[in-house]
């Protein structure tokens, strides 16, 4: 049986884009015995039933329902999200300058630019093909690198290890073929269409990304770090996926919510933001022959943790952090607090994840920003003020949070499966 943290680093290199990590989640929850609905249909829903939703294949939510109704015994959610920052390829979008072919990006999120240079990138995504049958969705993955966006010389910028801000228009497009005298467009899409088998004028759009070709490993003397693009927040998707699979029968119903496009503000029509999640467990109420009103009530006897990675003590940056509040890899799991609540974590849902973590015998972090220092946000504060369920914003710690390769302890994962399962018992009383 592999470690838990190295069944992370298979699932994050299987996952370049959002949507094979939804694919990736999707089949394992099919292997574990979870049978997909679609909202297009109406549901029949058995106590015990396992069964998954998804939107724009990028998204999913999972569910087991309760042996007691939702209105009797609530949800216990656990949620993450599916994206990561990137490079994002412009449809149509080849340059042949000079001697060369490029394609043009779009910054996905807030990404480190820098971290993408000088390094071999590799191309995956999804590709709408014309068909006789009407548009098909093909999922895309190249795994060779095709790729390369090259600094320029220290020699032509002296002052480069003072800062240097890239233009994503100008600096960043991604050269993919050398052909002096000889340089055409057209091989970015013969490959795309030639990955799919088809030819080019039947690929009709793309959703495509460039990713890291290096694949996730561990790193350190003693293996201590994992060393992977997306952690954030594949490492979360993960670790919920690993909870649901072997939730319990159980009162309560248990979710597992994978937005999309949290990178980007979640307000998209497979994001935290939208009625997905507020639809699929109005559904689950109307399924069981329950009311509105009892959807309310279900709303209001259930419980939510939003799972995205956190902010590290990092040792050469130490004075970014409140000495008082600054989690330490392989620690344990951080809950996330800010004052003017950019996470949904309060007195009250923090003292609950402590007791749970308590329950199941892992050691619990905090963090909170240096007052003078700005916070990020994730999509707990957007579910839980959407859906009316109280929520504590956690994750476990990493460094370099958005660089093309981030870094997180290795014992902290298998730890995070352990709290998680654990909330979905009977065993832990909120
Ligand atoms: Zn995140």
């Amino acid at each position: 049986m592999p470690l838990e943290y190295e069944e992370l680093v298979a699932f994050i290199n299987n996952s370049p884009t959002a949507f094979h990590a939804a694919t990736n989640i999707r089949q394992q929850l099919a292997q574990s015995g979870f049978s997909e609905l679609s909202e297009k249909n109406s549901w029949t829903l058995v106590p015990g039933g396992r069964y998954f939703v998804t939107r724009n294949s990028s998204a999913i939510i999972a569910f087991v329902c309760g042996q007691q109704s939702p209105w009797e015994s609530g949800f216990r959610i656990l949620g993450a999200h599916t994206d990561s920052p990137a490079l994002r390829v412009k449809p149509q979008a080849e340059l042949v300058r000079e001697a060369y072919v490029s394609v043009r990006v779009e910054l996905y999120g807030g990404t480190i630019v820098s971290t993408w240079l000088d390094r071999e990138l590799s191309l995956a995504g999804r590709v709408l093909i014309r068909t006789k049958q009407g548009l098909q969705s093909s999922l895309v993955n190249i795994k060779r690198p095709i790729a390369i966006i090259p600094n320029v010389a220290i020699h032509m910028n002296r002052e480069v290890n003072k800062g240097f801000e890239y233009n994503p228009h100008s600096h960043l497009p991604a050269i993919l073929v050398a052909a002096p005298g000889n340089a055409k467009s057209g091989a970015f899409m013969e490959l795309i269409a030639s990955e799919c088998g088809v030819s080019v004028s039947d690929v009709v759009d793309t959703d495509l990304f460039f990713y890291d070709a290096t694949p996730a490993r561990t790193a350190g003397i003693n293996s201590d770090f994992i060393v992977a693009p997306r952690l954030d927040n594949l490492a979360m998707c993960h670790s919920i996926l690993k909870a649901l699979e072997n939730a319990p029968n159980s009162n309560h119903t248990s979710a597992g919510f994978f937005f999309d496009n949290e990178e980007t503000g979640s307000h998209t029509f497979q994001g935290a933001d939208s009625s997905f999640a507020r639809h699929v467990l109005e559904r689950i109420v109307l399924a069981q022959k329950g009311s509105r009103e009892e959807f309310l009530r279900a709303a209001a006897r259930s419980f939510l943790i939003s799972a995205d990675m956190a902010h590290a003590l990092h040792p050469n940056f130490a004075d970014k952090h409140d000495d008082k509040y600054a989690p330490l890899l392989n620690a344990g799991p951080v809950i996330k607090q800010n004052g003017n609540n950019r996470y949904a974590t309060t007195a009250e849902t923090s003292a609950i994840f402590e007791s749970l973590c308590q329950q199941c015998e892992v050691k619990v972090q905090k963090v909170i920003n240096r007052a003078d220092v700005g916070c990020g946000s994730t999509i707990g504060p957007i579910s839980s003020s959407d859906l009316s369920i109280p929520t504590v914003d956690v994750g476990n710690p990493m460094w370099a949070m958005h660089s093309v390769r981030e870094t997180a302890g290795t014992s902290d994962h298998g730890n995070i499966i352990k709290v998680f399962r654990c909330f979905l018992t009977d065993a832990f009383k909120i």
